[in-house]
């Protein structure tokens, strides 16, 4: 069984690889490098000890899109590409539209010509927005994005359904992703943020490695038992893992199944920073910053569907999430 990964050389991407080629699926990957590098893939073919075709397009070019279905016999989609970058999204909105929203509809077009049916979509828990309670469970009221980013998968969501519905020979597995954190134990692969990090554990972990002097805490005073913002991290192979459990399930059925990929577990963003300085034993420097916009208080998952379905349950825990990380930092302090 040959999958198509979309966005391959990205962060959960290079790691999903990894966990496929292990469960001896033939990938084929597609990636534009427009945030990533072409070394992140080297990195998995060593690791997996396995080679693979790479092809580097974009999702909008339909005619390259064309051409791999063409030459390779696709089973089956994991669609990661996209931008991510929450802050950008609101300075650049039509760029995350074309590009999420756009290149999507390309691709579902493409593999409609070529008889590929079967998805694996990149969703997020900001789906949920901020007015439901913890823990989110799928069935709930999705809605109320605070920013592009959060409403280009909103709505990548709502093609899919409107998809499946014109259409029930689709299989397609909406993936709600909580707050992936860590990197491969080897420490070969691991997220390579340009720039300044947006998120709270790559941004740690330059403040360690030295290349930033301070974290700041974005809020103090929300309802939470320390006042800091609570989520739900997973380490990103636990997430790689549901891929495999999420496609290996497509390749069996038609359907349309969304799942939550979390722990179930929330952490403030001191838990985080303590954890790290215990597990690692280096101190990281705080100072308190005023609450960002956009953030809810509360983010963890209901998990139980994920366990029930697809027989996928994080097993890895936060020491391990923060001990892999500084272990990719320390190794790779430029990135690959
Ligand atoms: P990433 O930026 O590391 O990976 C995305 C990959 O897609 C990159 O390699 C990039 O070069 C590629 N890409 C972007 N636009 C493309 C295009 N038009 N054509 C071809 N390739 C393109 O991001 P990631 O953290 O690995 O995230 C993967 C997916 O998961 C994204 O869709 C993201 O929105 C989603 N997601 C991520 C998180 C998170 O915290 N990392 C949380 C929820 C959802
Ligand atoms: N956060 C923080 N400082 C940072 C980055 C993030 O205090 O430099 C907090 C943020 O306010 C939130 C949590 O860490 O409570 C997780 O933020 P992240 O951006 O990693 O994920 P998301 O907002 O997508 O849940």
């Amino acid at each position: 069984m040959s999958i198509l990964i979309t966005g391959g050389a990205g962060y959960i991407g290079s790691h999903t690889c990894v966990e496929l080629l292990k469960a001896n699926y033939d990938i084929v990957v597609y990636d534009n490098y427009s945030n990533s590098q072409p070394e992140s893939l080297a990195r998995v073919k060593e690791l997996a000890g396995k080679d693979f075709p790479i092809y580097e397009g974009d999702i909008r070019d339909t005619k390259r899109l064309a051409e791999v279905f063409n030459v390779e016999k696709i089973d089956a989609v994991i669609h990661f590409a996209g931008l991510k970058a929450v802050g950008e999204s609101c300075v650049k909105p039509l760029e995350y539209y074309d590009n999420n929203i756009g290149g999507t509809v390309k691709l579902l077009q493409i593999m409609r010509n070529a008889g590929c049916k079967r998805i694996v979509f990149s969703s997020s828990a900001t789906v949920y927005g901020s007015e439901n309670e913890v823990p989110f469970n799928e069935n709930m009221k999705v809605g109320g994005t605070t920013n592009p980013y959060g409403t280009t998968k909103l709505y990548i969501e709502t093609i899919l359904k409107d998809l499946y519905s014109s259409d029930n020979t689709w299989s397609i597995s909406i993936l709600r992703y909580f707050n992936p954190i860590g990197a491969h134990e080897s420490g070969r692969i691991g997220e390579n943020p340009n720039g300044i990090p947006n998120n709270l554990m790559p941004f740690i972990a330059q403040v360690a490695v030295g290349k930033r002097p301070v974290l700041s805490v974005f809020g103090n005073d929300y309802e939470t038992k320390d006042g800091t913002g609570v989520r739900d991290y997973i380490h990103v192979v636990d997430l790689a893992d549901g891929h495999v459990k999420a496609v290996t399930r497509l390749l069996t059925k038609t359907g349309l199944d969304i799942y939550n990929l979390g722990t179930g577990i929330g952490y403030s963003v001191l838990d985080i920073v303590k954890t790290f300085e215990k597990v690692n034993n280096i101190e990281i420097p705080i100072q308190i910053a005023p609450r960002r916009a956009g953030d809810i208080a509360v983010c963890y998952a209901d998990a139980q569907k994920a366990k029930v379905e697809l027989g996928w349950t994080a097993q890895r825990n936060l020491d391990d999430m923060c001990r892999d990380t500084w272990n990719w930092q320390k190794n790779n302090p430029d990135g690959y």
